[in-house]
């Protein structure tokens, strides 16, 4: 039972306790300096093919919620940049902060954004389904895009309404509730859901463009 959160006793410092991996040498997120990364000219751009009817429902894990995909075959798929081949869509989710200020996990040259969308596919070229594929060093591709606050979005409204007719607003985000495995812990509104900067750990962050 996964029983990893966000809160003192269950969060980001603790969670190596359960998933030694979470200690492991290729953690995220890291803060990305610019002037540190390499630029690769062989690094083709991304190139996503998404059939917007694979989503399949919208799920509240207690700690953020995320739209699912049916990843029973290849409907909607990200291909190039680093990646080998087609990786399948299964499913997206957000992580955000108690304020505008902060709430992605990635930095870049230590500045924050206020939210931060993850777009996770898995490689089904040569796993079989996507909890053999997260085993794998190369069984995850996860396209993580920063959020500023902007107009009202058309496109995440659709989301946002399928949360209890809510408007975009990331105020409306933390209004969902975190929900625990257990009734020992009050339920608390999600309005921290990031984990902070990992090492790099000798990793060199490559860009495609200088
Ligand atoms: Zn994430």
């Amino acid at each position: 039972m996964n029983k990893w959160g966000y809160a003192d006793h269950n969060g980001p410092e603790v969670w190596h306790e359960l998933f030694p991996l979470a200690n492991g040498d290729r953690q995220s997120p890291i803060d990305i300096i610019t002037k540190a990364a390499s630029y690769d000219p062989s690094l083709p751009p991304f190139n996503v093919d998404y059939d917007p009817s694979s989503a399949k429902l919208i799920m509240n894990s207690g700690h953020t919620f995320s739209v699912e995909f049916d990843d029973g075959e290849d409907k909607s798929v990200v291909r190039g940049g680093p990646l080998h081949g087609s990786y399948r869509l299964r499913q997206f989710h957000f992580h955000w902060g108690p304020c505008d200020d902060y709430g992605a996990e990635h930095k870049v040259d230590g500045r924050d954004y206020p939210a931060e969308l993850h777009i996770v596919h898995w490689n089904s070229e040569k796993y079989s389904n996507f909890v053999e594929a997260a085993q794998k060093p190369d069984g995850l591709a996860v396209l993580g895009i920063f959020l500023k606050i902007g107009e009202h979005n058309k496109n995440l409204e659709r989301v946002t309404n399928a949360l209890d007719n809510i408007n975009f607003k990331l105020s409306r985000f933390r209004s969902l509730f975190s929900t625990t495995e257990t009734d020992e812990i009050e339920p608390c509104c999600m309005k921290n859901n990031h984990r902070p900067i990992q090492p790099l750990k000798g990793r060199t962050v490559r860009s495609s463009f200088s």
